[in-house]
C-alpha cells in the first residue's frame, strides 16, 4: 500500500520585482548651480577659463585634491559640495593641487 504525498500545494512566491526602481539616480550628484549661495561665496565657475581670480592657469576641479569624481569625466563630487557635482574644467578660490 502506498501512500501518496497528494496533500502538497503550489504557494507562488511572489518575486518583488520592484526592486531597484527609483534607486538608480540616488548615487549621482545634481550638477552644482553657480549661483548657490556657497559656490558665489568662493567665486566658483563651471570654466575656470572665466575666473578673473584664478591665478594658475592649469588649475581646475579635475586636478584639485578636494574632488572625487573618476578621469576623465565632465562631471563629479567635491567635498565642499556634497551631494553635488561640480564640472571638471570647474574653479574656486578653495582650489588645492591634487597630491601626486
Ligand atoms: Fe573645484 Fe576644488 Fe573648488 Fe571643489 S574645492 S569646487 S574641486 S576647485
Amino acid at each position: 500500500m502506498r501512500h501518496g504525498a497528494d496533500g502538497l500545494i503550489a504557494i507562488p512566491i511572489a518575486i518583488p520585482v520592484a526592486l531597484g526602481l527609483g534607486a538608480r539616480s540616488a548615487l549621482a550628484g545634481k550638477q552644482l548651480d553657480a549661483a548657490d549661495p556657497t559656490a558665489q561665496a568662493l567665486g566658483y565657475v563651471h570654466d575656470a577659463t572665466t575666473s578673473d581670480k584664478r591665478t594658475d592657469t592649469s588649475a581646475t576641479c579635475g586636478k584639485c585634491q578636494l574632488y572625487t569624481g573618476s578621469d576623465g569625466t565632465e562631471w563629479g563630487p567635491c567635498a565642499l559640495f556634497p551631494g553635488k557635482d561640480v564640472n571638471a574644467a570647474g574653479w574656486c578660490t578653495a582650489w588645492v593641487a591634487k597630491a601626486g
